[in-house]
């Protein structure tokens, strides 16, 4: 099967670098110039400073505003994988207003990477007939280190546990199970809402927090019994949720795709932020470059991977422990005046690969 082989290679990790069209720079001249700092080479996923200096190479490049195009190169595989069995993980990685909730949630008549995943899941399942599904989403943030619950933001605070083999999981977490497209949309429309709410400065606290939508995909083959041994058992993550019985051969697959809209990359600017937010948002993009960057390690002896570390690694523990398939997106504004902080997201997206 050609999804099997990815562009990257041996590893589960791909990486796909957005670059946003440059924002529109009023001139003196009273002309409207679009200014570029970087060569982007599409064809061959490389980038370089048009000042010169060294290329940078990924998976692929996108440009312009076709959240159609990401999808293709980072989203539908990932999702395919998961209404399979495995578990995957998209993160969209960038300083803020580079492009990572338009990557990632898009507009109606550009929906990004989530609605383009839901509908695809919907469309899987209808050209499934012999198979049976049972679909849970929950949506949570993730600010200063601490859980708040998307959906039912007035629970009581949301811990992190682990369970009997050291797997961590979130509790209480609102799943709901969900059968249709529209219930998605309006679930996610929910949590968008809640995040909204109480917040003073929106834009600040949402560049502060990452935000992080899963759906837990059951599968059971509801005809044959030569249903296929999942590659990676799983177990609930929580309690006392609804789960499919067991087929006639008795196997239940469960899957998980995560799809995940970090916190804004750029460097803390004040020694205030320094001290609280910035030093979270550093702690927990640096802990997940870790995880990740553990995942496609060569070395034998596998290095010691920290997801105890940040609340975002333990949630995530579960997929990225196992035989996950991760893409980072990793977004980036063009224009001269990023450009440091342009460097620093194509240096983390070379890492993690
Ligand atoms: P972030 O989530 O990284 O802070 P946003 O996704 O909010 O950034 O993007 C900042 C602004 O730039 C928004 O107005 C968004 O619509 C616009 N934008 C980002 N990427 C693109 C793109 N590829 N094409 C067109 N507009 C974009
Ligand atoms: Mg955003």
């Amino acid at each position: 099967e050609s999804r099997s082989v990815r562009k990257g290679g041996r590893d589960n990790v791909l990486v796909c670098v957005r670059v946003r069209p440059p924002a529109a720079k009023l001139a003196a001249s009273n002309q409207i110039v679009d200014e570029i700092a970087w060569e982007v080479d599409r064809a061959n996923g490389r980038l370089a400073q048009s000042t010169g200096g060294p290329d940078y190479f990924f998976d692929s490049v996108v440009t312009g505003s076709h959240n159609s195009d990401v999808y293709d190169e980072a989203g539908r595989d990932l999702v395919l994988d998961a209404m399979e069995g495995f578990d995957a993980v998209i993160f969209a990685y960038g300083q803020t207003a580079s492009g990572k909730t338009f990557t990632l949630s898009g507009n109606n008549s550009n929906p990004g990477i989530i609605p383009q995943a839901v509908s695809e899941i919907f469309t899987y399942i209808r050209d499934h007939p012999e198979k049976e599904f049972l679909l849970r989403a929950s949506y949570l943030e993730i600010y200063n280190e601490s859980l708040k619950d998307l959906l039912d933001p007035t629970a009581g605070p949301v811990k992190i546990r682990q369970d009997e083999q050291k797997r961590f999981f979130v509790h209480p977490l609102r799943e709901e199970v969900v059968t249709t497209e529209q219930q998605v949309a309006d679930l996610l429309k929910r949590g968008a809402d809640n995040r909204h709410v109480g917040q003073t400065d929106f834009n600040e606290r949402s560049s502060r927090s990452h935000s992080v939508f899963q759906m837990t995909i059951e599968s059971r083959d509801n005809s044959a019994s030569s249903f296929p041994e999942p590659s990676t058992p799983r177990r609930m993550q929580t309690p006392n949720t609804p789960r499919l019985a067991p087929g006639s051969d008795g196997v239940v697959r469960m899957s998980r795709l995560s799809l995940i809209d970090l916190a804004g990359s750029e460097q803390a600017t004040s020694q205030l932020e320094r001290r609280s937010e910035g030093a979270f948002i550093n702690k927990s993009l640096l802990t997940l470059e870790k995880v990740i960057a553990s995942l496609t390690s060569d070395a034998k002896q596998k290095p010691h991977v920290p997801y105890r570390d940040s609340k975002l690694t333990q949630i995530l523990q579960p997929s990225l422990s196992g035989d996950a398939r991760v893409a980072v997106i990793a977004t980036m504004n063009p224009s001269p005046a990023a450009i440091e902080e342009t460097k620093s997201t194509l240096r983390f997206a070379q890492r993690v690969k």
